[in-house]
């Protein structure tokens, strides 16, 4: 899923956790995200793309087994609980910090192409309902209408609304081939792709979180 909609869903745990502050969980709802952009930098995790970039599913996560596998999702969402929750003895923050990490994988494994390991140093097989390769229109009405739900279960403001909507549709582009945008740039340049998409998560979540 898009960063603006990873970020969105920090509004509904957000609701449920009204004591948590939301810094926690904008945090968890990207950590494994984060965690990839790193991995991608320092050439463990890999990306390719086609030889050309005409939509999302031209960009191949080809690589990602420490950050988007489901072991590694459900193990670090394990840990922080365990950790924030018996360790730190911050019993709400630490399950507010457990089902942020475990959004992020249920909502990848919806929207990927069959991209995501079990765990890492287990070849096969991979996981992902496949919808950005397949389906890219249903997904990004998919991806704009749950990141408006989010923000609707939330209540929140009408600035909240335009940045969901506005970034939403910032990504149309990446959904729709025929319309142009700076996806051609991205061909063969994986490092391009990371920073494009570290970029967004560092602007989406500090946007989310300044007018939640
Ligand atoms: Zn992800």
């Amino acid at each position: 899923m898009f960063a603006i909609n990873h970020a969105a869903t920090a509004l509904i745990i957000k609701k449920g956790f009204k004591d948590v502050p939301i810094l926690w969980i904008l945090i968890s709802v990207q950590f494994m995200e984060l965690l990839w952009v790193f991995l991608n930098y320092i050439g463990i995790e890999r990306t390719t793309t086609e030889k050309e970039v005409k939509y999302v599913g031209n960009i191949h996560l080809s690589y990602m087994p420490f950050s988007h596998s489901i072991l590694t999702m459900v193990g670090m969402s394990i840990l922080a609980w365990f950790v924030i929750s018996k360790g730190l003895d911050k019993l709400e923050i630490g399950l507010a910090v457990g089902i942020g990490i475990l959004s992020h994988l249920v909502l990848d494994l919806i929207t990927h192409s069959r991209d995501m390991a079990i765990s890492p140093f287990v070849e096969g097989p991979k996981f992902g309902l496949g919808l950005y390769a397949n389906f890219p229109v249903p997904a990004f009405l998919l991806e704009i209408g749950y990141g408006t739900a989010c923000w609707w279960i939330y209540g929140g403001s009408k600035a909240l609304l335009a940045v969901i909507i506005l970034f939403n549709l910032a990504n149309l582009p990446m959904f729709i081939a025929a319309i142009p945008g700076a996806k051609q740039k991205m061909t063969n340049r994986p490092l391009l792709i990371t920073s494009f998409i570290f970029v967004q998560i560092v602007v989406t979540l500090t946007l989310v979180g300044l007018l939640s």
